[in-house]
C-alpha cells in the first residue's frame, strides 16, 4: 500500500489540487499554488489543505 499526499489550495473558493512535478527543481520540492503562490510552509491566507490518499493497489 501506497500513502499519496495530495495538497490542495481554497484560493479560488473550491479546492484546487496543487501539481507537485512543477516545483521539484527549486525550493526543495515543495506544491505551490500557481495562481496566489501559497506552499505549506509559506500559506499566509491558511488556503493549503492536503488530504492523505491510500492505494491499495500496489
Ligand atoms: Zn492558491
Amino acid at each position: 500500500m501506497t500513502v499519496y499526499r495530495k495538497w490542495f489550495c481554497n484560493c479560488t473558493g473550491s479546492p484546487r489540487e496543487l501539481d507537485y512535478n512543477e516545483v521539484l527543481s527549486e525550493d526543495g520540492g515543495e506544491p505551490v499554488c500557481p495562481r496566489c503562490g501559497a506552499t505549506p510552509s509559506s500559506d499566509p491566507k491558511r488556503t493549503i489543505t492536503f488530504r492523505d490518499q491510500e492505494d491499495w493497489e500496489d
